[in-house]
């Protein structure tokens, strides 16, 4: 039977761009599927038109048919939050940018569009802790690392340091010592609150700035040519996950277009608004069934090769789908090991020294701490400026009804135990964190609130299922009472104290739920594994074939899983630069 292509991608971020570039390389007739659109900057592309409201990008006009574009949410006020609430991906917003994904016990944000997470991630690209990977069996050392930097770095360009107000070309920004002031004040805060925390819990917890995927001043034009001709330098915004408006970010969709859409002879195409829905066996190969978003219509295509690529969340969904309604045999371990990466949110209220959390890339530095026998590694975050006016109100109000808390427990304690008798002593008046009344800048509001992005080792518990044809996700425990999550919010109220403010837990967690985690590094649902018994896929990636006994290591020809989806764990760290070298190691496998 005649195939339609020689490969199918299934979604455009991490794995699937990586996949894509390799098989192109090797002269692939290739078709990518994705269901979202394009997302651009609007600040480089001139005014609209006459009687257009937009500016339409060249490069979308010029395919055929012309890309579906959007752009990213602005203006970067308050206002933009309208322009942000419409990002969002619904039932009838199909080209949102934001898939935010309700569960039980947790809820998961992930991208949807040309480029996937890099479209919304915060740009770190760090290698985890030996030790984590031993631990979940991860099969990954240096020269599968190597070959990831160097596939980070060919096609997407130079890795660099943002951790300085302005950027100092050609200094090491490690350890600025005669020049710390020009520190951003947040990573300053981190590494100072670090140093009291380590000593204080007896513990290493080594600071050190991030490697970013962006684009840093760099005075050498030769090097940065591209860079320097559109000015597409940091400039500090602080808004990466609402997207960059200098188009300063490393992101997939450039490197799509910069490097395979834009030359037809490189044998890729693309299909923008098209959810896959399930993968059959067909005689030498497999069909793609999907919905195209712009017609309604349902489609199918062919090849003799698929490689799933829709991360977590969108490769175990296919998967379960064409497994329990179209047949395809797989191993009873689909669904399960699906771990949070310990993703942890919180916040310092009131810090001695301001932070500044509105300015500098989303995150710049981190520290890392073995505490208790379990990898935490802690990120300071920033909030746009689009989302300060929200935070700052919630975190007052929840800062604030903490310390009444607070307050009435040491009345009640006071009241028993009669052993002052001037209880005015026990009402100090509250510190005025929240005052509705009073007008800020978006920067003064978070000047004194630090944002805490943690990560750490969960055991990767979580199992999904399909339910009416919905993804479901469970534990059967209670995942936010695991000991992860307890170890870091030790260590982040430690944090709080060395900075001089006080711990407030991310909303969802107390406040407006009770220990609900938020989860934008999902891992598992198709866990690697040695045999059929214990996962879904090999160490390859191939998928296994679900028609032989469990503990088999046969798989099916030409079926891979090249996404976050694979990896049987939590990484301690932000995921993408091992989601990389994992689908290195599958596609350079499955392409001598
Ligand atoms: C706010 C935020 C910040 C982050 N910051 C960082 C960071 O700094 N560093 C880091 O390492 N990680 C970060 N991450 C996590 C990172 O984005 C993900 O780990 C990574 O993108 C996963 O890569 P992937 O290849 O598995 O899938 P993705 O990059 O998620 O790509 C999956 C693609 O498949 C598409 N898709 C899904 N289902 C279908 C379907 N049925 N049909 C067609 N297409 C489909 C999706 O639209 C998407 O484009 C962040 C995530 C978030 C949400
Ligand atoms: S901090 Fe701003 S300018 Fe720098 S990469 Fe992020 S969004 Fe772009």
């Amino acid at each position: 039977m005649p195939m339609n292509f020689d490969a199918i991608i299934i979604g455009t971020g991490f794995g699937g761009t990586i996949a894509t570039t390799k098989l192109a390389a090797k002269g692939k007739k290739v078709m990518m599927l994705e269901r979202g659109t394009f997302w651009v900057t609007p600040e480089k592309l001139g005014q609209p038109p006459a009687g257009a409201k937009k500016p339409i990008p060249v490069w979308a006009k010029e395919q055929n048919p012309p890309m579906p574009v959007q752009y990213w949410p602005r203006p970067n006020h308050r206002e933009g939050l309208l322009d942000f609430f419409a990002s969002i991906r619904g039932p009838l917003n199909n080209d949102g940018l934001y898939q935010y994904s309700m569960f039980k016990q947790a809820d998961i944000l992930t991208a949807s569009g040309v480029g996937g997470g890099s479209l919304i991630y915060s740009n770190v690209t760090l290698r985890p802790q030996a030790e984590v990977l031993l631990g979940i069996g991860l099969n990954l050392g240096d020269a599968e690392y190597q070959t990831a930097y160097k596939w980070m770095e060919d096609f997407r360009g130079k890795l660099n340091r943002v951790v300085t107000k302005i950027p100092l070309p050609g200094r090491d920004v490690s350890n600025l010592t005669d020049d710390d002031y020009l520190y951003l004040d947040r990573a300053r805060a981190l590494r100072d609150a670090a140093k009291i925390s380590s000593q204080k819990l007896g513990i290493q917890m080594p600071w050190e700035p991030l490697d970013l995927s962006l684009v840093e001043y760099d005075p050498d034009r030769g090097a940065a040519s591209d860079a320097a001709k559109n000015h597409t330098f940091c400039e500090r915004q602080g808004r990466c996950i609402l997207g960059c408006l200098p188009a300063a970010r490393h992101t997939l969709n450039k490197t799509l277009y910069g490097k395979l859409l834009s030359d037809p002879t490189k044998g890729v195409s693309l299909s923008p608004l098209s959810e896959v829905r399930d993968i059959k066996q067909i005689a030498g190969g497999y069909e793609v069934r999907y919905r195209d978003h712009r017609d309604g219509n349902t489609k199918t295509l062919s090849a003799p090769m698929v490689f799933l690529a829709g991360g977590t969340l969108g490769t175990t969904e296919i998967l379960l789908r064409s497994r329990d309604r179209g047949g395809l045999k797989l191993t009873a371990k689909l669904g399960t090991h699906f771990s949070t990466n310990g993703d942890f949110g919180a916040f310092c209220v009131g810090t001695t020294k301001p932070v500044y959390t509105t300015r500098g890339p989303i995150n710049t530095s981190g520290v890392h701490a073995k505490f208790d026998g379990l990898h935490i590694h802690v990120e300071d975050a920033g909030i746009p400026e689009m989302l300060a006016a929200v935070t700052s109100t919630t975190i007052g109000v929840l800062d604030n009804f903490a310390q009444r808390e607070a307050l009435k427990a040491k009345m009640k304690f006071a009241f028993l135990s009669m052993a002052l008798p001037d209880l005015r002593a026990f009402l100090p008046s509250l510190p005025d964190t929240y005052d509705p009344t009073s007008f800020q800048t978006e920067a003064e509001m978070m000047a004194n609130i630090f944002f805490f992005n943690a990560m750490g080792q969960d055991d990767a518990s979580g199992k999904f299922t399909l339910d009416n044809d919905n993804l479901k996700l469970d534990w059967d425990k209670k995942i936010g009472e695991t000991p992860i999550f307890g170890k870091i919010e030790t260590l982040l109220q430690s944090l709080s104290e060395s900075m001089g403010g006080r711990y407030v837990p991310f909303p969802f967690w107390k406040g407006l739920g009770n220990k609900k985690l938020t989860v934008t590094h999902p891992l598992g649902g198709c866990p690697i594994a040695p045999t059929s018994f214990d996962g879904v896929v090999d160490e390859l990636g191939r998928v296994f074939d679900g028609n032989k006994p469990a503990g088999s290591t046969d798989v099916y020809p030409g079926l891979y899983v090249v996404d976050g989806s694979a990896i049987p764990g939590a990484l301690a760290i932000n995921p993408t630069l091992t989601i990389a070298a994992q689908a290195l190691k599958s596609i350079n496998a499955a392409l001598p």
